[in-house]
């Protein structure tokens, strides 16, 4: 394990320890619309002060999830603890916890000052507590200069802002959001969601967060849940779904990925041989479960980790597993391009070069033929 992937992984740990119960535990839950089961038996442990994401695309279940933490469905079957306490019947107002809604949910004709006071004012805090914690929630997403706006009065990315100062000044332990940046454009984007990090980080909060945008979790999040058809189909931080995703599909729905079928023939030392019709040689792979020969498996690579053999001739000549191919399309993203290669079997393989390299080089040219080369600990084995 690299030191960096060891410092995410202890940083996480101080999270997730034994005297560290789950603030939220989502036990077996089920919820069946019909015949069509949204969510599918899903557990999962929630820890406090994290920042855990529900990632996955259009129509996984992961919304209907949000929903039954929150209270606005009840699950089919199963139960929803929040701080050891079982919730699953209590409706949503005698819950610990908030939701940010997708589409903002602001009141029009209340100004922003009155939208943020709303749920304080309700629950009978007084006015002077109720303008205090006011200035206290402008001062944290950094409108205090829109406070007599209307919501029409402001832009997509300061009404984000208001709701996420509503959805907050409540103190709530746990705070669910809905596709919070998903009305934003590209850029704002990007900015809030290491504003949204910084905000969790100084108030402490549990944030669990709804996103189908992969970047989006990668960013911000402590660990993902990458949920598939209803079920989850990966639990973990961002850097080890990345680096060690567990099956095909968590490969391929986070970033490139080059995928090669194989036969297991041996397993010494750690490293597996495996026979890959498609690279035309045997490839090895750093694994430490124990498989059988004759198995059927999948190798998982990086575009990143495979590299030309011209740059690095010592370590080329040192690693496990070499290709030769044919350049046959590069895509220039301006700090890196993405070479396609077709091999001599007619697989196509994706590279990824920084640009900052060719620069000093001579730049690779569609048709040239390149050697590129790869470490055994530097692909993951997937058995599905
Ligand atoms: P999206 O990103 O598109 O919002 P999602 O992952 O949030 O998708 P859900 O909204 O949780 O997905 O829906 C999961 C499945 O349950 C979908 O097949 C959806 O059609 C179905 N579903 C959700 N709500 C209902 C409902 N009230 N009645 C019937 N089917 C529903």
């Amino acid at each position: 394990m690299s030191d960096e992937l060891n410092q995410t992984q202890t940083a996480f740990a101080s999270i997730q320890t034994p005297e560290n119960e789950p603030i939220v535990q989502i036990k077996n839950v089920t919820k069946t619309f019909g015949d069509v089961y949204a969510v599918d038996d899903i557990s999962l442990n929630i820890y406090p002060g994290e920042f855990f994401s529900l990632l996955g695309g259009s129509g996984c279940g992961k919304t209907t999830l949000l929903r039954m933490l929150a209270g606005f469905e009840t699950p089919t079957s199963g139960h929803i603890f929040v701080d050891g306490q079982d919730v699953t019947e209590l409706p949503p107002y005698e819950r610990p916890l908030n939701m940010m809604f997708q589409s903002y949910a602001l009141f029009p004709h209340m100004n922003v000052e009155d939208n943020i006071a709303f749920g304080l004012k309700q629950e009978g805090m007084s006015k002077t507590l109720r303008s205090e914690r006011v200035r206290e929630m402008l001062h944290l997403v950094q409108i205090e200069k829109f406070a007599k706006r209307k919501p029409h009065q402001l832009s997509g990315g300061q009404r984000q802002r208001v709701a996420l100062a509503r959805a907050l000044a409540k103190h709530p332990k746990i705070l669910l959001l809905d596709e919070p940046l998903g009305a934003l454009d590209k850029k704002l984007r990007e900015q809030t969601q290491f504003e949204l990090v910084n905000i969790q980080e100084r108030l402490g909060i549990t944030f669990i967060v709804v996103t189908h945008d992969q970047e989006e979790a990668m960013t911000m999040s402590s660990r993902i849940a990458l949920l598939n058809e209803g079920r989850v189909m990966q639990v973990d931080t961002p850097r080890r779904i990345y680096e060690y995703p567990s099956s095909k599909f968590s490969a391929n729905f986070i970033g490139g990925i080059n995928l090669f079928e194989g036969q297991v023939v041996s397993q010494d030392n750690g490293i597996v041989t495996i026979d890959c019709e498609a690279t035309g040689n045997q490839i090895s792979v750093q694994h430490s479960q124990p498989l059988v020969a004759g198995m059927n498996v999948t190798i998982a690579v990086r575009p990143e980790k495979i590299r030309l053999s011209s740059d690095a001739p010592t370590q080329s000549a040192q690693a496990a597993n070499h290709l030769r191919g044919e350049i046959k399309e590069i895509a220039y993203l301006g700090d890196v391009s993405i070479y396609h290669v077709d091999l001599a079997s007619g697989k196509r393989v994706q590279f990824t070069q920084s640009n900052m390299q060719s620069l000093a080089e001579q730049p690779l040219e569609w048709n040239e033929q390149v050697d590129l080369f790869w470490q055994a600990n530097a692909c993951s084995l997937l058995v599905d």
